[in-house]
């Protein structure tokens, strides 16, 4: 994404230490290609004698948005560095092993010397300090940021989006996006009878009864406009209308693209589409500016930058939330130590809420609420590699192959069953009928093809 700058520079010295190889190539083009996240990625590679000169991905599966800054940052730093000691991108650990893996393998093809080329990148940056100015500035590109900003704008506001992350997206973008909403476009032609009471009913229920009724009431008679002005920015949804792991009732949508690509997207693409709103990623929100009790801004510090930015009208904090804070998830509940992985990104810590709680009292509520879900992968926590589909479809067994829930119960209700079950281990069943080919695809567009291979190399039994 390109934007104006709408800053003022106010010094800047920036000094990057960049490496010699000491490595004599074949000159040539060489072909490497090693395992990323999903399937095998390839790489070509061009030296002369004394260089890379360029470095090219030429086939990969990885999931669209997810790894696309690890599939440009990688290549592009391997060529500026002339090094394969560079950082992997967080949030895309495994595409960046994937590709540096690849470079790896085609520059031995070229006679490169591999210890040199190995030596971790040290870069001395004196940072540049940047003052912007805006609106309405929002902490956190992730689903509630991207929406707040484009809103903002639409409303006439400047925005300024700040992102600790080398890409937007958050959990948003990893989430398997069902979205629950009455609709009865969609629900009617199925046979679901829904009202706006029900699904109210069925949200302070379900939540035993400590959620705030208005909010509870706001965001049930928001859904359906949600998906509405979702619509409108151009995002689709499917017809299909199921229930969702957990959820009480059929009124789960899917959007047409996987994972969260489709909401991130669409900001995304309103985004370049409009002037307005600049997104800074790779910008970690470390302060708050109060004036006479009021946060006006924030202070941030980018890549290569020390950043203050003021904003007139509003500061929005909309960081998540903190499962990926082993320390804070387990204050708030014992169980979540860290032999428990977590499904979220890694930027999923927590520490702007408890700036805001400390400086400017920020009232937060309901954190001993974390919400358990029984799904993730053994290894590595991720919801993307399971045999994931309606509630009404599959069976849940144990190490003995007995049944230990009932599979439409609340989510916390399977995940502590499953805490009782031998080494907090559960085998999914589906059968031909709800995953009918090779090609079938789980709601975090996993080939069930990918799904079981990955649980063969993986030698889960
Ligand atoms: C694997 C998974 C599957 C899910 N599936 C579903 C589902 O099917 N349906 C559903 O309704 N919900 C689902 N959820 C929950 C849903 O994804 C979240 O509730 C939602 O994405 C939260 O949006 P958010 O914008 O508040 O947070 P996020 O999308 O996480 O965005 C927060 C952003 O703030 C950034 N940030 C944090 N700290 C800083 C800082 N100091 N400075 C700058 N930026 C910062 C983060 O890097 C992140 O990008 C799922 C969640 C996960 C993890």
């Amino acid at each position: 994404m390109k934007f104006k700058m709408i800053d003022k520079l106010i010094l800047s010295t920036l000094i990057i230490s960049k490496f010699a190889v000491a490595s004599n190539f074949k000159p040539g083009t060489y072909i490497g290609s090693a395992p990323g996240y999903k399937d095998n990625i390839q790489v070509e590679v061009k030296v002369n004698s004394k260089k890379i000169e360029s470095v090219k991905i030429v086939k990969h599966d990885e999931s669209p948005l997810i790894s696309d800054v690890a599939l440009q940052r990688i290549p592009a730093e391997v060529v500026e560095y002339q090094s394969l000691g560079v950082d992997e991108v967080a949030g895309a650990t495994a595409t960046s092993k994937g590709v540096i893996a690849a470079i790896t393998r085609a520059l031995r093809a070229a006679g490169g010397d591999l210890n040199t080329l190995r030596k971790k990148v040290v870069t001395n940056t004196v940072k540049e300090n940047r003052e912007y100015n805006a609106d309405v500035i929002v902490v956190g590109g992730g689903g509630a940021g991207l929406a707040a900003a484009v809103s903002a704008h639409q409303n006439g506001a400047t925005v300024l989006v700040l992102e600790k992350m080398p890409r937007v997206g958050g959990n948003t973008l990893i989430a398997g996006s069902a979205y629950n909403a009455v609709d009865p476009k969609r629900q009617k032609p199925l046979g679901i009878e829904d009202s706006v009471d029900l699904h109210y009913k069925h949200t302070f229920e379900g939540g035993d009864k400590l959620g705030k009724p208005v909010l509870i009431k706001t965001f049930v008679e928001n859904s359906y406009p949600g998906i509405e002005w979702l619509e409108s920015l151009g995002m689709g949804f499917k017809d299909e209308i199921f229930t969702v792991l957990g959820a009480l009732y059929p009124r789960s949508h899917k959007p047409e693209k996987p994972l969260g690509t489709g909401f991130i997207g669409t900001y995304e693409d309103y985004i370049s589409k409009n002037k307005g709103i600049t997104v800074l990623t790779d910008t970690k929100v470390e302060d708050l500016i109060l004036e006479n009790g009021r946060v006006v801004g924030v202070k941030a510090l980018g890549r290569k930058e020390n950043i203050v930015a003021k904003a007139k009208n509003g500061v929005v904090i909309a960081t998540g939330g903190f499962g990926a804070n082993v320390e804070l998830r387990q204050h708030y509940n014992s169980k979540l130590t860290k032999d428990i992985p977590t499904t979220n990104h890694p930027g999923a810590t927590g520490e702007v809420m408890f700036m805001a709680a400390e400086k400017a009292a920020a009232n937060l509520v309901g954190l001993q609420y974390i919400q358990l879900l029984p799904m993730g992968d053994p290894i590595n926590g991720s919801l993307s590699g399971n045999i994931e589909g309606s509630v009404e479809d599959r069976i849940f067994v144990n190490k003995s192959g007995k049944r230990f829930v009932a599979e439409d119960e609340r989510r916390d209700v399977m995940t502590n069953a499953l805490f009782e079950q031998e080494d907090t281990y559960m085998w999914t069943i589906v059968d031909a009928h709800t995953y009918p080919t090779e090609q079938g695809k789980n709601n975090f567009n996993g080939a069930t093809r990918f799904v079981m291979k990955s649980y063969d190399m993986l030698k889960v039994a």
